[in-house]
């Protein structure tokens, strides 16, 4: 990885330039950066990664100019079954900022209009960098149904992990979090969620934010019979469980998968409110050395954003090569 010097990025027809004021360091990045097998083939060098961002409209229609945004990354035909129904991140075609096209681990980038939000007034920029990791977990919680008074368990203390039992505490669960390191369960803590280094009994709901047949496994037997299990942790590919369990107890196991644009709406309204501790804020042009900071595991921070440092920088971005 990187900083490179690259042409200003230019709009096409239906899109936006955005000056990044915060782009978010997500697990699959890293999983790409590390060259995990099935993550790294999806972000193939050289390519500007980044899709957890917010900024200021540079260039666009005028009635976007200048104002702050957080953006849906998703890009979409918009004319399939599902984009049609208001589910366009099942969308065939759908492609991801950071992914396919030019991500926001830079000064600017290149936005479809369809994928501006705008921030709530008096939210900090950075805050909207939140929205997407925050937009997965909203997404998740809405899959598990009524949560009120219900017991929950989330496997995993990580970002998304802590944005799930954030907002399923919101929505009137009681929520334990799961995780096997103490720093994780620690911050949960701080952070005024519950929390254990091991499942206990029976919950009504379970959402595995890991993604590795250990955390997979237990996301099922903790589940009480009629309860749903929610899977967005993807690790691993394949892991083997009991198909037994599931059915003599009628157990619901879905998978959770990005945000349509109402999650991503709701998760921008929500940005501001998250609790702000554990998130590190570091400048675009160290984002080589904080990439290899969260792949040797040495990161105390809940999530890393990379906040290019004003105009002396202009046109510099780090490059995944
Ligand atoms: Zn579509």
């Amino acid at each position: 990885m990187e900083m490179r010097e690259v042409d200003a990025p230019f709009p096409g027809p239906g899109e936006a330039i955005v000056e990044v004021a915060a782009c978010g360091v997500c697990g699959s990045d890293l999983e790409g950066y590390v060259g995990t097998p099935g993550m790294a083939d999806r972000r193939v060098p050289p390519l500007l990664l980044g899709h957890e961002f917010a900024g200021t409209v540079l260039e666009g229609p005028d009635e976007w100019l200048g104002r702050a945004v957080a953006i849906h990354p998703l890009v979409t035909d918009g004319s399939c079954r599902f984009c049609r129904s208001g589910r366009r991140y099942l969308c065939p075609n759908r492609e991801l900022i950071g992914l396919n096209r030019p991500g926001a681990l830079a000064q600017q980038v290149v936005v479809p209009l369809s994928g501006l939000h705008a921030l709530p007034e008096g939210v900090p920029q950075w805050r909207g960098a939140l929205a997407e990791p925050l937009a997965v977990a909203v997404h998740a919680v809405e899959l598990a149904g009524p949560l009120l008074e219900r017991e929950v368990l989330v496997f995993g203390g990580g970002a998304i992990g802590f944005f799930v039992a954030w907002a399923a505490r919101r929505a009137g669960a009681k929520v334990q979090v799961i995780d096997i390191s103490d720093t994780r369960r620690e911050q949960a803590a701080a952070l005024g969620i519950a929390s254990a280094d091991a499942p206990q009994g029976e919950v009504d709901v379970t959402f595995d934010t890991v993604g590795i047949e250990a955390t997979r496994a237990a996301a099922i037997t903790h589940l009480a019979p009629g309860g749903t299990a929610v899977f967005v942790g993807l690790h691993d590919d394949e892991s083997p469980f009991s198909f037994y369990g599931l059915i003599l107890q009628e157990r619901q196991v879905r998978g959770s998968y990005c945000y349509s644009d109402q999650d991503f709406a709701r998760a921008v309204s929500l940005c501001g409110e998250v609790p702000d501790d554990y998130i590190a804020h570091v400048p675009l042009q160290e984002g080589a050395s904080a990439f290899d900071a969260l792949a040797a595991g040495s990161s105390e921070y809940l999530k890393v954003l990379l906040e290019p440092d004003g105009p002396s920088l202009s046109e510099v971005s780090p490059t995944c090569t």
